[in-house]
């Protein structure tokens, strides 16, 4: 959210022609009403970047980047909002307001409340790396140097000591005038029963996390000695700290990604260590839980290739598993490294070199391949049921490709391995992969990353046939959205009615996280419609109801199972509330 009033913005964004920002970066051709070129945001040799000039954003089908004409050059520039806005400024001789002023007063107050989180989490690391240097680091520093981990690196990564004190960083803090309000907001100290303010990180490694654009939003603090738990402490969630907003390492590996086309995804921050500093390949990392399809978002940015490489234990299963089939599901080509048992990067990298490591992702298997070799191993295929256990993992996996051809080539590995006729398997996969597309009728609770075909042609319909969708989104209560995935880009959407229909698409895009934008700037920028808008918000409304009929129908069979005698009354007025949602239910077809 700007401090710059958003008046200025509007303004500014319908004078800053987008084809012409982007003409000066990309050559582009025309292409019916649209333009296309080559992708600035990743390597190509047949154009997928498109720009819509009259809805003003742009989007790549390779990559998935997209957005306005500030977030391109947010991008491209690699500049926060603001400063997009001042090159615009410039650029369209446009005079810049006094900045703030006008900004409204809760915007303004978040604004300071991030500015201060960030400078707080900036002196702290600065603390937490001179306690590395001090004399009190020296374990520390010797535990580094055991793994390997050179100071050059400890640099770069930025890494500090906090010592055991209990209220070191407190009183660097409070000294430097941050309240105690925002630093226990920040999470970095924490408040104990006793009403007691402490450090939240004692007797701690400390590891910065940084957005990629380089700013500390958190930290992961490693424990110095055994008995010390937990052994990874990481920084609370907080409003500028996402967990599942955020990768590990990208700030430091985003250019070396982009060169070289792939990203190596590992478990640890020294994995990621030894990889940085050996300069095996370029990393990130997930930090023990399974990707989230906004951080596969977030990497997408930057390539659409990934080689996973965990513990060859975990990398068939648990987080390792559901990363890889999110990634999958998220279009990307997905390999998967496997070391030796109780290997990971950290200790294969410090054994035998980056040269041997670099040898092994040259020999990486595809994931999906891998599955099927896993989920084949040890089954008889002269079984019946062995047959059909592994027909099933293999099932869902694959009604998650996105692409077809794609899809059929697995299908048909499936089928030779588990030795049925392919045009079988074929038929399993798309009927599967249908069941995942029509979620219109189905009662589906919306699981991460999975949106609504229904959704989808809402969020089409705002940016395309804007008066429609706004007329349809009117139809539906805040209860209708809450469990949808496309929840944020409709409140927002719903928030912005007083404006200008005609200014809706872009301000919706500017306002939008970068996550949701790219979201929706993929949405829109297929050419039909998925659906229309009305039918889609209908279809919304629909599953919403059945899930409350459903709610109701447990309630009831609870009651009936207490004693249907005691519970009369409740049943006959939940009975009635059934009735009432059939109805309507029925009264939208
Ligand atoms: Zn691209």
């Amino acid at each position: 959210m700007g401090l710059f009033p958003q008046q200025f913005i509007d303004d500014l964004r319908l004078q800053a022609n987008i084809l012409q920002v982007v003409q000066e970066y990309v050559p582009l051709r025309r292409a019916g009403t649209k333009y296309k070129g080559l992708c600035p945001f990743h390597s190509e040799k047949t154009p997928s970047f498109h720009v819509d000039p009259e809805k003003g954003f742009f989007h790549c089908f390779g990559c998935r980047a997209g957005g306005d004409v500030f977030k391109f050059l947010e991008l491209h520039e690699q500049v926060g909002f603001q400063d997009a806005v001042r090159m615009l400024a410039q650029k369209f001789g446009v005079t810049l307001p006094e900045e703030r002023e006008g900004a409204s007063e809760d915007g303004r107050r978040d604004g300071q409340l991030r500015e201060g989180l960030l400078k707080a989490h900036e002196v702290a690391a600065a603390h937490f790396r001179e306690q590395l240097a001090a004399p009190s680091g020296a374990r520390a520093r010797q535990q580094l140097r055991e793994r390997s981990v050179n100071a050059q690196t400890a640099e770069q990564l930025g890494l500090g000591f906090a010592p055991p004190s209990r209220d070191g960083l407190k009183l660097v803090l409070l000294k430097q005038g941050f309240t105690q309000a925002l630093l226990l907001q920040s999470g970095l100290l924490v408040q104990r029963d006793s009403g007691e303010i402490v450090d939240r990180f004692r007797n701690r490694l400390m590891v910065p996390i940084c957005r990629d654009t380089g700013s500390v939003i958190a930290f992961g603090g490693r424990s110095m000695d055994a008995e010390q738990i937990p052994k990874y402490l990481n920084s609370s969630e907080t409003p500028i700290y996402s967990k599942g907003r955020t990768l590990y390492g990208l700030n430091l590996t985003k250019a070396a990604i982009r060169q070289s086309g792939f990203a190596v995804l590992v478990e640890g921050y020294f994995d990621f260590a030894q990889m940085f500093q050996s300069q095996a390949a370029p990393a990130v990392a997930s930090c023990g839980t399974a990707l989230t399809s906004q951080q596969a978002q977030l990497l997408r940015r930057f390539t659409s290739r990934v080689v996973l490489s965990y513990d060859p234990d975990a990398a068939g299963e648990g987080a390792a598993a559901r990363s890889c089939d999110l990634l999958v599901a998220e279009g990307f080509d997905v390999n998967v490294v496997v070391l030796d048992r109780g290997e990971d990067p950290d200790i294969f990298i410090r054994k035998q070199g980056p040269d041997r490591y670099r040898e092994r992702l040259r020999n990486s298997q595809p994931y999906l391949e891998y599955l099927l070799d896993q989920a084949a191993s040890g089954l008889d295929f002269g079984h019946d049921d062995s047959r059909r256990r592994f027909l099933g993992r293999m099932l869902t996996v694959a009604s998650r490709i996105p692409d077809a051809a794609a899809r059929d080539q697995f299908a048909d590995r499936i089928a030779h391995k588990a030795r049925i006729t392919e045009d079988v398997v074929r038929a399993e996969i798309r009927k599967a992969a249908v069941g995942r597309r029509t979620a219109v009728t189905t009662r589906e609770l919306p699981s991460f990353g999975s949106m609504k075909y229904a959704e989808k042609g809402l969020i089409w319909g705002l940016i395309h046939n804007t008066k429609e969708a706004f007329a349809a989104l009117a139809e539906l209560d805040g209860e209708d959205l809450e469990s949808l995935a496309g929840r944020e880009i409709f409140e927002l959407a719903r928030s912005l009615n007083n404006g200008s229909l005609e200014l809706l698409p872009s301000s919706l895009l500017q306002r939008l996280s970068t996550v949701n934008a790219q979201l929706v700037t993929s949405i829109a920028a297929t050419t039909a419609s998925p659906a229309p808008p009305l039918e889609c918000a209908r279809a919304l409304k629909r599953i919403r109801w059945e899930r409350d009929r459903a709610a109701i129908q447990r309630e009831i069979d609870r009651l009936q199972e207490l004693g249907a005698a005691r519970n009369g009354h409740e049943i006959d007025a939940l009975w009635q509330r059934k009735k009432d949602l059939l109805h309507r239910i029925e009264g939208l077809n």
